[in-house]
């Protein structure tokens, strides 16, 4: 399966995108968050920590570009990348050494990334849709393939 929409009516709904999205996910992963401010990336992050135990909110790190989160099986880093001036900057962090580890990249705002950010496995593109939300979820490699099927088969 290359890509799969689905309607967020609220909050929730977002959130169990996240948590679903987590649980499916049992390797090392690169995911793409796309979507204008306000339109979920950060609920369906919460979502997806939470369901792998973190305990407590999540922020965007806008000022500090990245938050590492130690969980189980996999670590994950939580990127927003809104605030970056040059895609230079990340090579400045150390960012290939994030991406080479046994973890899972949750990457708000990747558009500010280009051409220093390692391909995703899936890219989530959130939009506005009345009050509520839309999320068209796009499988880039052959492993973002199997996680869209994952989710697609867990949707009653
Ligand atoms: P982003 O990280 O994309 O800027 P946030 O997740 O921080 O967005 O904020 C989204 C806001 O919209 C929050 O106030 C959240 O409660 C709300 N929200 C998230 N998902 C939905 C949804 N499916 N329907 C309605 N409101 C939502
Ligand atoms: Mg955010």
């Amino acid at each position: 399966m290359k890509e799969l929409v689905l309607p967020l009516p609220d909050e929730a709904a977002t959130v169990a995108l996240g948590t679903t999205l987590a649980k499916a996910c049992d390797r090392a992963s690169v995911i793409y968050l796309y979507g204008d401010l306000g339109a979920g990336k950060t609920t369906f992050s919460r979502g997806f920590l939470q369901a792998l135990g973190h305990q407590g909110n999540v922020k965007s790190p806008t000022y500090t570009l990245v938050e590492p989160y130690a969980l189980q099986p996999l670590a994950v880093y939580h990127f927003d990348l809104y605030r970056l001036a040059d895609p230079e900057e990340l090579e400045f962090m150390g960012i290939r050494d994030y991406f080479a580890q046994d973890a899972i990249c949750l990457v708000e705002w990747p558009q500010q990334g280009t051409g220093v950010l390692p391909e995703p496995d899936l890219a989530l593109h959130f939009g506005y849709q009345g009050e509520g939300r839309e999320a068209k979820i796009e499988a880039i490699s052959a492993y973002g393939s199997q996680l869209l099927d994952r989710i697609h088969g867990s949707q009653g």
